[in-house]
């Protein structure tokens, strides 16, 4: 059996400020990419237990090598930066015949409360919306599993995606490790979230048959831009249009036409 970790810092156990997520800051960094490591180790440790015997993580956050793989289980194969494709956040899902996509440490969408660091791929937009929906880069990246047949089982983060991933697929299992009030977090202890997620992802690898994800028909999304003067310069790209002066719209019946305006447009 294969799994699939996708694996992101902003709603890692305790997590609250920008500089926490930032090489560039080693002293606020260093206890949260050790945390972020521990939960994927344990996300893999789960997935071992329910019979994977091979586990792809994707290093998914800004430079795309926070996680220390030697902490990380033997069988696992790793991506470490950016291919440059599309599928970003979940490069290399499209290539194992996957069982199951499992997502760390992720955190709620644009403009949501959920989350101090709330955001949808960058800091440039307000929010982005799919078929009317706040989306985040877990629905981003849940349709592209989706997209190559591969269940989302397993999600630990922020409680405000917890609930929305609880809705989109009831049949994933979630562990929800923070909750932000306004510019707070309050969080589990890091010890007991890695625990929880230990036992929880074995717990979702082995009901992965039942976290099929809803694909919609059609596509349509909108981005909101802060400023106005990018959105019109995104607004070129073939087939996207502009309304309201900062809302970039797109649609296509398949994903990955989707995937690709946001690889350019974002
Ligand atoms: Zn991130």
């Amino acid at each position: 059996m294969r799994v699939f970790i996708s694996a992101d810092i902003e709603g890692t156990c305790g997590i609250n400020a920008w500089p926490e997520t930032e090489r560039s800051t080693p002293m606020d960094y260093a206890p949260y990419q050790k945390q972020m490591t521990k939960e994927v180790e344990a996300a893999c440790k789960g997935a071992i237990a329910a019979g994977a015997d091979e586990v792809f993580v994707k290093d998914a956050h800004d430079s795309a090598r926070n996680l220390d793989p030697s902490e990380l289980p033997e069988c696992i194969r790793i991506m470490r930066g950016w291919s440059g494709d599309p599928l970003s956040m979940m490069s290399g899902v499209d290539k194992g015949h996957f069982d199951a996509a499992l997502f760390t440490g992720y955190h709620a969408w644009a403009s949501c409360g959920g989350n101090p660091l709330s955001h949808t791929m960058n800091l440039q937009n307000e929010f982005v919306t799919i078929n009317g929906v706040r989306a985040s880069e877990f629905l981003m990246n849940a349709y592209t599993a989706g997209y190559y047949g591969v269940p989302v089982a397993f999600l630990s983060g922020d409680k405000a995606l917890c609930d929305f991933a609880k809705e989109l697929i009831p049949g994933i299992t979630t562990v929800a490790v923070n909750e932000g009030i306004g510019g707070a977090t309050v969080s589990m202890h890091p010890k007991a979230a890695v625990k929880a997620i230990r036992e929880a992802a074995e717990k979702a690898v082995k009901n992965a048959q039942n976290c099929a994800v809803p694909m919609p028909d059609r596509f349509d999304m909108v981005i909101r831009f802060r400023e106005h003067q990018k959105a019109y310069s995104r607004s070129f790209y073939p087939g996207a249009r502009l309304e309201d002066e900062k809302n970039v719209c797109f649609s296509a019946g398949d994903w990955f036409d989707v995937l690709r305006f946001a690889h350019f447009v974002f």
